[in-house]
């Protein structure tokens, strides 16, 4: 399934650069031992980089900070354990290396080694098969120390386990979002219902809930994604409404992202969500850039289609409950979806500009109307897609 079981990211801060220009991918090698795997990269200079897996399919993805593929090293699947190397360039800049595993595999030891003699730096990636795991704690088992075949450990007894659904509501702090005739508050709708959908989903008893906020105060699209990233979450709902020129327009949508925006309109309204961060101060080029193809297309082209599966069970929910918008699945590059291990969809849920609209998305009834419809969406789809 679409859960990342473990995300391991090693950060390593090296010693600024005085020259900007691009590090090198020189060769790299792989070999698999008898309890691990090991990757190592040669590298023109000390690399700055982020490692983490990735499961189903199962996949190691080592970013690299300017850093370009050398053209003499070709990619080749090589070991019984690794069983392809691929790369793409991101932004223009950065590398994205990814590793295709065969098995189940926890990243064990990541290192640098500083040139010496003939060999430039290079970064060393160790992975230990899951299955090995009790080698690591130094404890052989009983028939290994007998000279036997090395049991397969127990399966352990699995609890079903609740899908963990992270709710977001856009904007907050200084930033107030969209304002509406009546100067409604974006950042206040969206907290309120994202609080009430919350309410919904606990009810069942079948959910785990995680707010990426809980009160007003501002938070950075990345930020947003990184918390849904951490705490592990099965479905990340953003929570937003809109406002338009021309005053007539309303409905509710659903977005999910895409590089490719399905129209103009919601090419506009992701420019304009995106644009929260810029507010504060922090041009995150890059991260705009980020919603990408390379993102998308390499680590999650199945999480796309599990997003729009929901963003459609979303549609047909909430159909019977409000005035949809014309196309009411859109695609766009919203950079709080690109949670990219995790499924995840946008909803505008109407439009403030529309004097109509801003007085019903302020009547609680409305309110709780829109989140049990979501939280009903939510139960067909994790019945659809059961989790791990
Ligand atoms: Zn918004």
């Amino acid at each position: 399934m679409l859960i990342i079981k473990l995300i391991f990211t090693i950060f390593l801060l090296t010693i600024p650069q005085v020259s900007l220009a691009n590090t090198d991918i020189i060769s790299f090698r792989t070999a698999d031992k008898k309890d691990f795997s090991r990757f190592v990269l040669d590298i023109s200079t000390n690399p700055q980089y982020e490692i983490f897996v990735l499961q189903d399919p199962m996949r190691v993805v080592i970013d690299l900070k300017d850093t370009k593929w050398n053209n003499s090293a070709v990619p080749h699947s090589s070991t019984k354990r690794i069983k392809a190397v691929r790369y793409a360039e991101k932004n223009g800049r950065d590398l994205r290396i990814v590793l295709d595993i065969n098995q189940p595999v926890s990243l064990k030891k990541i290192f640098v080694l500083q040139p010496d003699g003939n060999n430039p730096h290079r970064l060393v990636i160790d992975m230990q098969p899951d299955n090995e795991l009790i080698d690591i704690a130094g404890i052989p088992s009983p028939t290994s120390r007998k000279g036997m075949d090395i049991a397969a450990p127990k399966p352990k007894l699995k609890t079903p386990r609740k899908p963990l659904i992270v709710i977001d509501a856009g904007h907050g702090g200084h930033d107030p979002g969209s304002i509406g005739r009546k100067k409604t508050k974006e950042k206040n709708i969206t907290l309120k219902y994202a609080k009430a959908l919350k309410r919904e989903l606990l009810k069942t008893g079948k959910y785990k809930v995680h707010l990426t906020r809980s009160t007003d105060k501002y938070i950075k699209l990345r930020q947003r994604v990184n918390i849904a990233r951490r705490v592990k979450g099965d479905l990340f709902v953003s929570v937003h409404a809109d406002s338009h020129r021309n005053k007539r327009v309303r409905g509710l949508s659903v977005y999910t992202l895409s590089e490719n925006a399905s129209d103009k309109e919601a090419a506009a309204l992701a420019a304009k969500e995106n644009k929260s961060d810029i507010i504060n101060g922090v041009d995150l080029g890059m991260q705009i850039s980020e919603v990408s193809a390379l993102l998308i297309d390499m680590v999650q082209r199945d999480t796309k289609n599990v997003s729009s599966s929901f963003a459609e069970t979303l549609v047909k929910n909430l159909k019977k409950k409000t005035k949809l918008l014309r196309n009411p699945h859109r695609f766009a590059g919203f950079r709080v979806l690109t949670g990219a291990d995790i499924p995840s969809v946008l909803v505008e849920l109407g439009y403030l500009s529309n004097r109509k609209e801003e007085k019903l998305l302020n009547s609680k009834k409305h309110k709780n109307k829109l989140a049990k419809a979501v939280a009903r969406a939510i139960d067909s789809h994790f019945k659809k897609y059961k989790i791990e």
